[in-house]
Parts: structure tokens; sequence; C-alpha cells
């Protein structure tokens, strides 16, 4: 972190500032005087230091951060990915592809079930299925919430799929105990209170992006779990709000190669709530899989045109064999390619 001070500011002031930052931040502060400003460079762990209290000093010009603010996510203190695995055997990181796929809402037992079945033939890993929904209405449906919960566990128990599933509120972590993977929306990446509860718990937590958010932004919500203790991260592109209105959202894939290479966690690419389309859904799966995603997260309904959320974005089960099958093709041709 670089400090420039104000032309004005006295040796005794730079003395002072100096012993501050050191003994506030346990840090080395470097001092070069020029003859037209002064500049400090502060070098060890600025993970914690407080932008905000530094500018708020009188004798402060500008600060500009040389390290990113995050350290148990970031790359350059964990070189090697970070491979989560889960207690059911499956891996997330290890250079395979996961797909998750199901309903964006779980609906009842014989559409889980018959989804589950489907998705798991065409080779998906996990089944996802929203039990809990954060609609933009109030007025639409809002899922099957605890209800939703136990279907999904009856699908898993049917199929042997573990289960991806979104909370909305830390006062649900007991609920989601028979869960593998718990979802965070995009809706609540800078939930802080609900975060830091995901810290203190064993099981991986799918963190997807927010719909405006930079990609430093999301990883410090990644930061946030991992403070607590919880290591076991994947972060989701879902796409971000731009002005174009052609697509629900805008995929931003080339934040997929920009985390890995900041990061070590693993990055999946959700092409469905990316677009909003379902004929779309196939070619951006393909994208980022060449994007090098380690996985997809992709909405599949037994009947789209009547689903209670989401089915524009939703693919037929024969739709999505087609998909699952050009995928694992292509992952194969990436894999050569790139050995
Ligand atoms: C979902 O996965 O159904 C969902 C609501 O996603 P997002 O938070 O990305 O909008
Ligand atoms: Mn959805």
């Amino acid at each position: 972190m670089i400090i420039v001070l104000k032309q004005n500011t006295e040796k005794e002031q730079l003395i002072l500032f100096k012993a501050a930052l050191e003994e506030k931040y346990n840090i080395t502060v470097n001092t070069w005087v020029g003859v037209e400003s002064t500049v400090l460079g502060l070098i060890g762990d600025t993970t914690q230091v407080d932008e905000d209290w530094i500018n708020a000093q009188e004798i402060v010009e500008s600060v500009k951060r040389v390290q990113e603010p995050y350290k148990k996510a970031n790359r350059k203190f964990h070189p090697d990915n970070t491979v989560i695995e889960l207690p059911t055997g499956q891996k997330i990181g290890d250079g395979s592809l996961c797909i998750m796929a199901g309903p964006c809402s779980v609906e009842s037992e014989e559409q889980i079930n018959f989804v589950a079945e489907r998705v798991k033939a065409a080779g998906a890993t996990f089944l996802r299925g929203g039990a809990f929904k954060p609609r933009t209405s109030p007025y639409s449906f809002q899922g099957l919430k605890s209800e939703g919960l136990d279907l999904l566990k009856g699908a898993r128990k049917v199929t042997g799929l573990p289960i991806v599933t979104e909370i909305m509120s830390s006062a649900h972590i007991d609920m989601f105990e028979g869960v593998d993977i718990i979802q965070v929306g995009a809706r609540n990446m800078q939930n802080f209170e609900l975060l830091k509860q995901l810290g203190k718990i064993d099981k991986p937590i799918l963190l997807k992006r927010g719909l405006a958010n930079t990609i430093e932004e999301w990883i410090m919500s990644a930061e946030y779990i991992m403070a607590g203790g919880n290591n076991k991260v994947i972060l989701c592109e879902r796409g971000i709000r731009t002005y174009e209105t052609a697509t629900r959202n805008t995929l931003d894939l080339s934040a997929v190669p920009v985390v890995k290479k900041l990061s070590h966690l693993p990055v999946i690419v959700d092409p469905s709530h990316a677009t909003g389309k379902s004929w779309l859904v196939e070619q951006m799966s393909l994208a980022a899989v060449a994007a090098g995603a380690d996985g997809l997260m992709i909405e599949v309904h037994n009947d789209p045109k009547h689903a209670l959320s989401d089915g524009a974005q939703s693919l037929t089960p024969d739709q999505f064999d087609e998909v699952a099958r050009k995928v694992f093709a292509l992952k194969k041709a990436y894999d050569e390619i790139n050995r």
C-alpha cells in the first residue's frame, strides 16, 4: 500500500503517523521524502489496513493499494488449486467438469425425482433445485421451503446425486443439515451476516456473483466465509447487469480466467441465469468449458412452459442430454489440447 502525504506535512506529524500505522497494523513503513511530497510504503500483511481510516487523516493526500485486500482466497498465499471433496466422493476443482443440473424451483415429488433421474442419466454430478426462492415480486412463487428441502433429500436418496440448494437466511442453517452444497444466491452475495454464519460450518458453499458486483467484491465475499474457518468455497459466475437488454444478464466469461489467476478457488458458470434464454444455454456452456470453468450449473425442467419460475431459461431433459453430450466432448478435447 502506498500513501502520499500532503506537501505541508510537518516532520513531527510524519513521525507520529508512521508510529501509529506500525502499531495499529503490525507492519513496516518505509518513507521516501522527496522535494515535492513524502511517500510511505507499507510492507507486510496489509489486508487489515483500513483505507478509510488512512484517508481520514489530515496529512494524507492519497492512498493506493498495490496488493489485493484478501488473503485466504488469494492465489499468492495458496498457489495450488483448491479441490473440494464431498463426503460422497465427488470432487470440484480437480480438473474434472462438474455439472449441477435441475429445476429452478422444486415443485413436486414427481417433478424433482423425474428431473433428477434424467439429469443423472445425462451425466450431471449434482442435482440443483430451489426450495427458498429469492423472487423480485413478493407475489411470485416463493418456493416450497422446508417441504422443498425434504423433496430434494428424497431425490438424493433415489438417485444418489448430491444436492445443491439456496439458503436465504442464517436462521435456516440447521434445516440445511442434509444438503451437500449450500448456495448463496446473487442477491445475498453481500449479506455479510449470512456469510459469517456460513463460515462457521463445515460444508461447501456455492457463492454466486452479485448482480452488479466486481470480481474483487465477489472474492472479498468468499474471504468472509473463509475468514470464519470454512475454506470450501466454490465461485459461480451467473452474469452481471449491464446496459444490454437482449439477454437477462451479461455473462462475464473473462471472469473465469481472471478469478482463477487471482484465487485458488474453483469457478463454475451458470449460463441459465446469465442469459435467461434456453436457446443460448448450449453455446454459453461450451464457451464456459473453453474458458476453463470447473463446472456448470444448468436449469432443467420437465415442462419449462409451465415452470413456476425461470421457464424461459430452462432446458427440457432432452435438450439437456444434447448439451451434456457436447459439453463432455468439448471438455475431452480441451483437456487434450491443454495437456
Ligand atoms: C437460482 O439459482 O435459481 C438463482 C436464483 O440464481 P441467482 O442467485 O444467480 O439469480
Ligand atoms: Mn432460477
